[in-house]
């Protein structure tokens, strides 16, 4: 006991330690002098495709310290905001029919095509916030006379613990939706975007942990596109701006490594492997964007039992993913600013949210909403 304890006053200190050194006011000033130095005198974007990101540069106020001509947009990095409404409606449908449905916060609130999950708990349906899939698996176990479903959401980074559960799960009674979406091919999807011109791109910290670096090869080689991948800390994106910057003002494009405290070139070779073995790549719906190829993860044959859609049976289909006036799929590639929306803190808040991208922690709406410092 007292020797855990030791080991979190350690790791709080280690923490404090990064905090402080990626934080420092001093360094912040010197890079953001060497940022401005670098203003190519043109416009140019770089487009981040992350939540977390987007909370740093709103919270920060990064924005503000940029040069007029260098702009930073919001790609689709929030899995909970690009869950398509016909996946909800699907959870909807099982969570009133009997199966109890046990996710996520933030995906309770988001909107379905009619209704939310937390509509439908209102109604009577079944559905449980939980924190991690392995409260699911224990309530599976604790209450075998019950059907569960695990709505499995988010990217590369939580892909490898639903796969780990799938892998082990011997429960008759626990099966899975999985919602799981891979970032490259929307970095990808951004680029066919015509007018949307992006210069460079800031790639997801936390995704790169899981696959490494060469996933994003394909853009500096055949996109001739600048790629940085960042961690989350004040400096370490403005440390990546500086590098983007640098890569325009070199005329070279290249993929760099600004978060190498966290992500190798390998990435994570067992989570990796763990993925490959229990799913397979399939084309994704992303709400408000559309169906994109090979962004999407799906249980492979041999774990067909434990996929929710075939065990109930679940027919694919259409929803309604933007409600009428919305504009989270503007949003969610960066060409509008939540503040464009006409919606945005009227009848559009974080406590009465109209659209995904204001329901998530994650969503580009509900940053601005409740950080926006610099709009
Ligand atoms: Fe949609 Fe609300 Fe954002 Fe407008 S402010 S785009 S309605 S989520």
């Amino acid at each position: 006991m007292h020797y855990q304890k030791l080991e979190i006053t350690r790791l709080g200190e280690q923490h404090l330690k990064t905090l402080r050194k990626f934080r420092d006011p001093k360094t912040v000033e010197r890079i953001v002098k060497r940022i401005h130095k670098l203003d190519p005198g043109y416009p140019v974007k770089f487009c981040h495709v992350c939540g977390t990101h987007e909370w740093t540069v709103t919270h920060f106020g990064l924005r503000s310290m940029l040069p007029s001509n260098v702009q930073v947009i919001a790609g689709p990095g929030c899995p909970v905001c690009i869950l398509p409404a016909a996946e909800i409606d699907t959870a909807i449908e099982l969570a009133l029919n009997g199966v109890t449905i046990a996710t996520f916060g933030d995906v309770v609130r988001v909107p379905g095509s009619e209704s939310s999950l937390a509509e439908a708990r209102a109604q009577g349906g079944n559905v449980r916030v939980v924190y991690s899939i392995s409260d699911a698996v224990r309530m599976a176990k604790e209450e075998q006379e019950k059907e569960f479903a695990f709505l499995g959401i988010g990217f590369e980074t939580t892909a490898p613990s639903t796969a780990n559960e799938v892998l082990k799960c011997r429960l008759e009674n626990l099966s899975f939706l999985i919602s799981h979406r891979l970032i490259p091919p929307a970095m990808e999807f951004l680029l066919g975007v015509g007018d949307l011109q992006i210069d460079g791109f800031i790639a997801p910290g936390h995704v790169s942990t899981i696959i490494g670096l060469e996933p994003y090869e394909i853009f500096p080689t055949a996109y001739n596109m600048p790629v940085i991948v960042a961690g989350f800390e004040p400096l370490d994106v403005l440390f990546a701006i500086y590098m983007a910057l640098r890569q325009i003002k070199g005329g070279v494009s290249c993929l760099e490594n600004e978060y190498q405290r966290a992500v190798n070139r390998e990435g994570n070779i067992k989570a990796l492997k763990l993925i490959d073995h229990v799913f397979d790549t399939i084309q994704g719906n992303w709400r408000g964007l559309g169906k994109l190829p090979d962004s999407a993860l799906k249980l492979k044959n041999r774990f067909e039992r434990w996929d929710a859609r075939n065990k109930y049976d679940v027919e694919a289909r259409k929803g309604r993913d933007i409600l009428p006036g919305c504009k989270c799929h503007l949003v969610m590639i960066g060409k509008m600013k939540p503040v464009e929306c006409t919606l945005f803190m009227r009848n559009c808040r974080p406590e009465s949210p109209k659209g995904a991208c204001m329901v998530s922690t994650e969503g580009t709406c509900r940053i601005w909403a409740k950080h926006g410092l610099d709009h």
